[in-house]
C-alpha cells in the first residue's frame, strides 16, 4: 500500500513565563510544577497530536496553543495532518453530524463507509509508524483520526483517543454514530472527553479523562488590542460602517452552528433592534478548511436568505468569509471583530464546547449563546452571559440580543464576569496541568 504523506505543522514554542503573568499566583504555581512533572513522566518521549486539519475550526485552534506551549515548557510536542479524499471526509462529516444527534446528509455508515474509513487510514499507517516511535505518546483527535488507534498501539505508542464532539442527549443518530466508531475507539487505551454526558455508555470508565479546551490569552486571537487597531481592522474589511454597532456570530459554515437562523432571526427582528446595529456572521472561507465539505452548501443557504431580503434591510445584514491562507491574518481579524462586537452570539443547535464563546468573553463582550453542550459549563446564566434554553427559538434568541443592546450596564456586568469565568476555568495552563496528569498515568500503567 502506498504510504500517505501527512502534513506536519511547524508550531513555535511559546514561553511560559507570559501566560504566568496573567495567572493568579497559586496558578503559577500550580504550573511550573506541572512543567517539571511533565518533563520527568515524558524524558525523552515525543508527543504527537494527529488530526485532520490544520485551521478552521476549535481543534486546530486549540492545538496551535496546547504544541506551543508544550513545546516552551520542554516537551517535543508535534502535531501531523492526515490526508484523505472528499469521500473519507463527506463520511467523517456523516460521523461528526451522527455524534451531535443530527442525521447530517444522511448518508449510510454501513460496511462501504467502514471499508473508506478503514483504507483511508491504513494508507496512513505506515507514513506514521515511521515517524512514531515505541514509547512515544500519541493524542489522536475526532472521529477522523479513531481508526488509527490500534496499529499505534501496536507499535508501542501510548495512545489517547480525544472525542472534542457529544452531546448530552443520546438518540439513533448518536448510537449509529457510535456503533461505527465503537471498534477503533475500544482500541484506544485511554479516551479523553469534554463532558461525561457525551461519554457512551460502553466506555471504559478507568480510562476515562474529562478534559474541556482552553484558550491561549496572548494568541493573535485573544490578546489584547489598542482600540486603534481594532479600528482600523474592522474598517479594512469595509464591511459595515464603522459606527455601526455589531451583532457578531463567528463560526464555521456548518448547519450546526445555524449561522442561517441568526441572519433570518435578525432579519425578521431588525425593526425592534436600535437602528445602529448590525448583524455580522464571519466565517473562513470554504475552501480554507479542508475537513468540512458542508460549509460551501451552508453559506450559499446564508446568501439565499440575504438575498431574499429587502435592500433596506440588506445594508445591516453581513455575510464574511475570511480568508484562510495567512492563519495569523485570520487569527487577528477575529480577534479585531469580537473585541469590537456589542453583542456575540452563539446559537449553536449542538455544541462540543464552543471556543468562540471563551474567546468573545476573555474579551469582555456579553454572549448570548444556547444552552447546550460545552457552552453550559461556560456560562452561568444572567452572571456570565445570557442562555438561550431552546437554541431553535429565534424570537427567544433575539429578545435576549436586544435586551443586552438596550442595557449598558447589563453589558458590562456580563462581560466583566465572563472575562473572570474563563480566567478561572478556560485557560491554557489548567489544560497543560491536565496533560501532565495524563502523561503521568500513560506511563505508570505502561508495560513498555
Ligand atoms: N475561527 C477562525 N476563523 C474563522 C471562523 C472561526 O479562526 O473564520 C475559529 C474560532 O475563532 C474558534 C474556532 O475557529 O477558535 C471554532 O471553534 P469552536 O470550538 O467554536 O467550534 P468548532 O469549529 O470546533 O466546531
Amino acid at each position: 500500500m502506498t504510504p500517505c504523506v501527512m502534513r506536519e505543522v511547524t508550531v513555535a514554542p511559546m514561553a511560559l513565563d507570559r501566560l504566568a503573568t496573567l495567572l493568579l499566583p497559586d496558578r503559577r504555581e500550580g504550573l511550573a510544577e506541572a512543567v517539571a512533572r511533565g518533563r520527568a513522566a515524558l524524558a525523552g518521549r515525543r508527543v504527537w497530536n494527529v488530526n485532520s486539519t490544520a485551521g478552521g475550526g476549535g481543534v486546530a485552534e486549540m492545538l496551535t496553543t496546547m504544541v506551543a506551549y508544550s513545546r516552551g515548557g520542554g516537551a517535543d510536542a508535534r502535531w501531523l495532518v492526515i490526508e484523505g479524499n472528499p469521500e473519507f471526509f463527506v463520511l467523517t462529516k456523516r460521523i461528526h453530524n451522527l455524534l451531535h444527534g443530527s442525521p447530517g446528509d444522511g448518508g449510510p455508515t454501513g460496511p462501504a463507509e467502514r471499508a473508506t474509513y478503514e483504507q483511508t487510514l491504513g494508507q496512513q499507517v505506515e507514513g506514521l509508524t515511521s515517524l512514531v516511535q515505541p514509547g512515544d505518546v500519541v493524542l489522536l483527535h475526532d472521529p477522523q483520526t479513531a481508526g488509527l488507534a490500534g496499529a499505534l498501539r501496536d507499535h508501542g505508542a501510548h495512545v489517547a483517543w480525544r472525542c472534542h464532539v457529544g452531546t448530552d442527549a443520546r438518540n439513533a443518530e448518536t448510537e449509529r454514530g457510535w456503533a461505527f466508531l465503537e471498534p477503533y475507539v475500544r482500541a484506544a487505551p485511554a479516551t479523553i472527553f469534554t463532558r461525561r454526558t457525551y461519554v457512551p455508555d460502553w466506555m471504559d470508565q478507568d480510562s476515562l479523562w474529562l478534559i474541556p479546551p482552553s484558550i491561549d490569552p496572548l494568541s493573535t486571537k485573544n490578546r489584547s488590542l489598542p482600540p486603534q487597531d481594532v479600528v482600523a481592522t474592522v474598517q479594512r474589511l469595509r464591511i459595515m460602517p464603522a459606527d455601526a454597532r455589531v451583532v457578531l456570530q463567528v463560526s464555521r459554515w456548518d448547519r450546526l452552528k445555524d449561522m442561517a437562523g441568526v441572519l433570518t432571526g435578525f432579519a425578521d427582528h431588525l425593526g425592534e433592534m436600535p437602528e445602529d446595529v448590525h448583524l455580522l456572521l464571519a466565517g473562513p472561507e470554504p475552501a480554507g478548511v479542508s475537513d468540512d465539505p458542508e460549509s460551501a452548501e451552508v453559506r450559499g443557504l446564508c446568501d439565499e436568505i440575504w438575498s431574499s431580503r429587502p435592500a433596506a434591510d440588506r445594508r445591516r445584514l453581513h455575510l464574511a468569509s475570511l480568508p484562510m491562507d495567512d492563519i495569523d491574518e485570520n487569527a487577528h481579524i477575529v480577534n479585531a471583530l469580537q473585541h469590537h462586537a456589542a453583542v456575540v452570539v452563539q446559537k449553536s443547535l449542538a455544541e462540543g464546547f464552543g471556543l468562540t464563546v471563551a474567546e468573545a468573553m476573555w474579551k469582555e463582550r456579553p454572549v448570548v449563546a444556547s444552552r447546550v453542550g460545552g457552552i453550559e459549563d461556560q456560562i452561568v446564566d444572567g452572571e456570565s452571559g445570557l442562555l438561550l434554553d431552546d437554541p431553535t427559538d429565534l424570537d427567544g434568541c433575539m429578545r435576549l440580543v436586544r435586551e443586552v443592546l438596550v442595557d449598558a450596564g447589563l453589558a458590562a456586568r456580563l462581560g466583566v464576569a465572563a472575562r473572570e469565568r474563563v480566567r478561572d476555568r478556560f485557560l491554557v495552563d489548567r489544560h497543560l496541568r491536565q496533560y501532565v496528569e495524563l502523561f503521568e498515568a500513560m506511563m505508570s500503567t505502561a508495560t513498555g
